[in-house]
Parts: C-alpha cells; structure tokens; sequence
C-alpha cells in the first residue's frame, strides 16, 4: 500500500506584489427601466490586446498599469468622445457604440465588431449569453456606498 502523498495547498507569499484587484462593475439602467451590469472597463470601452489596455473609443493604447486605466477614464477627452459615440437607441440593452463609420464596439461582449457583421453578432451565442449575464447580474450586484 502506497502511502498518499501530502498535498499542501501553495503557499501565498506575503511579500508579493501581486494584488489581485475585485473587477469593477457598474450598473446601468435603460430607458425602458430595465438593469445591466456591466465591467466599468467594458463601459469605457477598454479591452485587453496581448500585454496592453486599449480604449476604443479613444483609439489609445497604455500599459497594464492599473493607474493609468483609471486616470484614463476620468480624462476630459475620454469622457467628451464617449458622449459622442453613446449607445445607440436603436440596439437598445444591446449597448452597442459606433466608434467609427465601420465599426461598433459592443460593451455587453467588450469586443470590436465590424458594422457589417453587427446583426450576425448580435444573434450569436456568445453576445446573447454575455447579455442573459449581465441581467443576471442586476439582482445580485449591490452598489458600493
Ligand atoms: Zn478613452
Ligand atoms: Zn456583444
């Protein structure tokens, strides 16, 4: 008979510096009354391309740097281009953005999609069950006071 091997769990380093940081969200309410809840980097349209942050909307990239992303988001130009490409009334709880001619940026999914495989992307699985998710998330999600 084998004697089993003791497994301990890893331990965590006290000194790292690995701060593992509880995703923002944030909650927003539609026109119709109704509730998503989304990341707040999905809302700002900041996705993650390989080893940096991009905003789309802003067409800029910065580090991974957590500050950066923040102070990103509360700038003056951020803030003006996001008022210029709101989500479109017509997409409704889709929360769809046109960010250029071509292109639409989906914060249900926080992905690019080409304006003319919107429809497509619309209906695919992926985008119907992020959207089933973020309702979901609105009965469950309490805002911090
Ligand atoms: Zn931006
Ligand atoms: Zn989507």
């Amino acid at each position: 008979m084998s004697i089993p091997v003791l497994r301990r769990p890893k331990q965590v380093e006290k000194n790292n510096n690995i701060i593992i940081e509880p995703e923002d969200f944030m909650i927003l309410t539609l026109k119709n009354g109704k509730k998503l809840v989304v990341s707040s980097d999905s809302y700002h349209g900041i996705i993650t391309s390989s080893n940096i942050y991009k905003c789309v909307i802003c067409n800029e990239e910065f580090s991974l740097a957590k500050g950066d992303k923040e102070k990103h988001k509360k700038s003056h130009k951020h803030k003006q281009l996001m008022i210029l490409s709101p989500h479109k009334e017509d997409f409704a709880e889709n929360l769809i953005r046109q960010i250029e001619t071509d292109i639409c940026y989906c914060t249900i999914c926080n992905v690019v999609v080409p304006s003319r495989t919107l429809t497509r992307h619309l209906s695919a699985e992926g985008h119907t069950t992020e959207l089933k998710k973020a309702k979901l998330r609105s009965f469950t999600y309490q805002p911090l006071l």
